[in-house]
């Protein structure tokens, strides 16, 4: 959703005010940028079906019984079926330990009709986690969970983004904010989302300051951003107070009763764009899960095939 494809409406465009006090922030819209993600991803899946006669295909693994995490899975396999990628759903349950989830994602690995692999996120307290991530093998990390993914991230070299970082970059280069040399406040530093977006926004060319619940004075930090990603899970946590006026407001946030992170109607009088909660960054995640899906999807089957033209 470059601004060819979707212009922005006049709301959108008063978003980049000169006076920002009399007017209100544009939107985000995720929604439909993640419309135009899917439907490429899509397009692309039915044409490695026809080329191929396989059907990209994303494993999720779900540990336990926490509804939220349930609500989450069965939402991706929809979404991914919708898109004509197939699915294979594994349910553990809950004392599943360690080394049982590690057998079971090495096996998905191994499994050449598997493609992309989700270990929904978070795992009981009792397993290691990152034990866990590190049995996908990195060509199945479409929702860029390994280190190898991070290092990728990192290293600005080619690899599976972590999925909500990812979506986030692609709003704010689909909504033309410029990224080279704007100074880029992250709330937050977890490994799927804090410290991947600060990373994927350094390799844009942002400066980029971190900031986490140990920080001093972190409204002043904030008021100098040019761009800041909530990333903490506190609702309405972010006051209009904080922002520089015009500044780009992106909620990864997501709290009970769909709030973000940010105080949304406070930011909306300050900020030149923002992400609204529902509808910003949440349908960008599943978005690039499933691009990347058949990314690697596409991936292997090039992997196969040069392999088997290296033999002949
Ligand atoms: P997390 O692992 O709990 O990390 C929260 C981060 O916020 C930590 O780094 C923590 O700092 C920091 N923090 C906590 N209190 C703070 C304070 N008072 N001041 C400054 N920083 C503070 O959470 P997460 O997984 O990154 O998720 C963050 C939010 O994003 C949640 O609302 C989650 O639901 C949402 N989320 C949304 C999506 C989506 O698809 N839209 C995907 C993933 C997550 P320390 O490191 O010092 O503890």
């Amino acid at each position: 959703m470059t601004n060819a494809h979707m212009p922005l409406t006049s709301e959108e465009v008063a978003g980049r005010p000169s006076s920002p006090s009399d007017v209100t922030a544009g939107l985000m819209r995720g929604t439909e940028l993640a419309a135009e993600v899917v439907a490429k991803a899509a397009d692309r899946a039915q044409a490695f079906q026809q080329r191929t006669g396989v059907q990209p295909c994303l494993a999720t693994v779900l540990v336990g019984d926490d509804p939220a995490s349930a609500t989450y899975v069965k939402m991706k396999q929809n979404r991914s079926k919708k898109a004509g990628i197939g699915s294979v759903s594994v349910v553990l349950p809950a004392e599943t330990t360690t080394d049982e989830l590690v057998a079971q994602l090495e096996k998905l690995s191994d499994d050449p009709a598997v493609h992309g692999i989700l270990l929904q996120h978070p795992v009981p307290g009792h397993i290691d986690e990152r034990a866990a991530f590190e049995a996908i093998d990195p060509g199945k990390d479409v929702d860029g969970v390994t280190m190898h993914a991070f290092a990728a991230m990192a290293f600005d070299e080619p690899g599976f983004r972590s999925c909500t970082p990812g979506g986030i970059i692609r709003l704010l280069e689909a909504y033309d904010v410029p990224l080279a040399g704007a100074h880029a406040v992250v709330i937050g530093r977890s490994p799927i989302l804090g410290k991947p977006v600060g990373m994927l926004l350094l390799a844009s060319n942002a400066t980029v300051t971190y900031t986490h619940s140990k920080t001093r004075d972190l409204a002043d930090i904030v008021r100098t951003a040019d761009i800041v990603v909530a990333a903490v899970g506190r609702a309405n946590f972010v006051k209009g107070s904080w922002l520089k006026p015009g500044a780009v407001v992106i909620d990864a946030g997501y709290n009970e009763g769909n709030v973000g992170d940010v105080d949304f109607e406070e930011a909306r009088q300050v900020a030149s764009l923002i992400t609204p909660v529902p509808g910003g960054v949440g349908p960008m995640t599943i978005a690039l899960l499933l691009e990347q899906t058949v990314d690697a999807a596409e991936r292997q089957n090039e992997t196969v095939q040069q392999a088997e033209a290296d033999l002949t």
